[in-house]
């Protein structure tokens, strides 16, 4: 009992909503989030920061997540749902938005397998390398990944090894995608309304 997976229990009553926010690096992902926060009342847990915030806090994992995510690269799939879940068990909230996760099939698998949580929709920021690329250099967030060096790796092992998590949602009809390449007030239009025509179903 208690556990997010008896949360989600069909007989427990209660169940937790849980969207998936994905696209590449740059794409808008945690400034979308923020609106949606504000607006709809979701928990944003955001995987990357969890992550860095466990490099942070000086565990035994921070300097293999470090290395990891200099490297662009993808944290073991059992290090980063441990942290979603224990993130998601600590907040009373009913209703989350993951952003920057699942970001390989792997990564899908090993949240199914301990979760069991079927996503709600995924909520895929579509948006081209280039503007990527201009908003991640102009950031400037003082994030050790934003280089060009590391930029160029995250972008590759997001074609290779996420946009499949994207296309494996997709054929089961859950993608909602948004031109993300747009002006941050006109992308939340579209983000307004991908999550009203969920909301709709229960709205009087
Ligand atoms: N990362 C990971 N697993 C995740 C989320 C993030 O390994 O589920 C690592 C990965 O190295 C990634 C980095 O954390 O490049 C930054 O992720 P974040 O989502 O913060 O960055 P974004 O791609 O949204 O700019
Ligand atoms: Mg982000």
């Amino acid at each position: 009992m208690g556990t997010v997976s008896d949360a989600h229990n069909e007989e427990s009553g209660k169940k937790v909503t849980v969207v998936f926010v994905l696209g590449g690096p740059g794409s808008g992902k945690g400034t979308q989030c923020a609106n949606i926060v504000q607006h709809f009342g979701y928990t944003h847990l955001c995987a990357g920061d969890l992550l860095r915030a466990e490099i942070k806090s000086g565990s035994e994992n921070g300097t293999m997540i470090q290395t990891i995510i200099k490297e662009g690269k993808i944290v073991p799939s059992e290090v980063t749902v441990g942290l979603l879940q224990q993130a998601m068990e600590e907040c009373g909230n009913d209703k989350f938005l993951i952003d920057g996760f699942p970001r390989n099939i792997e990564n899908r698998e090993a949240w199914e397998a301990v979760t069991g949580i079927e996503p709600e929709f995924v909520l895929f920021f579509d948006c081209p390398e280039e503007e990527m690329l201009r908003r991640l250099l102009g950031r400037n967030q003082g994030r050790e990944d934003d280089n060009i060096e590391t930029i160029k790796k995250r972008f590759q092992v997001y074609m290779e090894s996420s946009l499949p998590v994207i296309e494996y949602y997709d054929a089961k009809g859950k993608v909602r995608k948004i031109d993300a390449a747009k002006p941050v007030e006109d992308v939340f239009e579209d983000v307004k309304a991908a999550f009203n025509s969920i909301t709709d179903k229960v709205a009087p």
